[in-house]
């Protein structure tokens, strides 16, 4: 089984114009998606964001919750979120996890080699590099981020006749890690 680590980028993002933006950590993520990373055995749940003061920010949120009052209130908290790294970009995630693959996540189809579910529960029992599985912010991730990855994941789709399928990332990333991780 391969490691699998996923990360929130908060740069290189998209915003509703299409431009290239950096979005602000929301507190919500954080919790939300380190309780489903610790939940589905991910190795790591870095946010990555280029601005100190917000990565500070992250920093005393863990604190709070790994050696702060929060920890002694709910201790269920503390090993999810122990698994956060706070880093300033994904080169710098990359660089803790060795050679690891990127897969990208969207709500649309936003890469060449689009992987299924099944396909990719397959590639992550076999032997390999380490997973980074790369979440978006804002209106999504930004084209240089895309262009880096090996693969895309496929949409979670929806049965509506819109089709509408825009989750918030925190749902995203419960589903996939589920639709991945989950024993069979
Ligand atoms: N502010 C928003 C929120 O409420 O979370 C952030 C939206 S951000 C574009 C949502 C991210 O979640 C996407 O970049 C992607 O990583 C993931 N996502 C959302 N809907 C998805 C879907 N249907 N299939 C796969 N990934 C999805």
């Amino acid at each position: 089984m391969r490691t699998v680590a996923a990360l929130l980028a908060h740069h290189p993002v998209l915003d509703r114009q299409g431009a290239v933006v950096t979005t602000a950590i929301t507190n919500l993520d954080l919790h939300d998606i380190a309780r489903s990373a610790h939940t589905f055995g991910l190795a790591h749940f870095f946010v990555a964001h280029p601005v100190a003061a917000q990565r500070q920010l992250a920093l005393r949120v863990q604190e709070h919750w790994t050696v702060g009052s929060g920890a002694r209130r709910i201790p269920d908290r503390r090993a999810p979120m122990e698994i956060l790294s706070v880093v300033d970009s994904l080169d710098a995630a990359l660089e803790r996890l060795g050679e690891a693959e990127i897969w990208v996540t969207s709500a649309s189809r936003a890469h060449p080699r689009l992987l299924d579910f099944p396909a990719a529960r397959r590639e992550l029992e076999r032997d390999g590099p380490p997973v980074l599985l790369v979440f978006g912010t804002g209106w999504g991730l930004a084209p240089e981020i895309t262009a880096r990855a090996r693969a895309g994941l496929e949409p979670v789709r929806s049965p509506r006749a819109d089709g509408y399928n825009h989750l918030s990332v925190r749902a995203a990333a419960a589903i996939i890690f589920d639709r991945l991780l989950a024993p069979r």
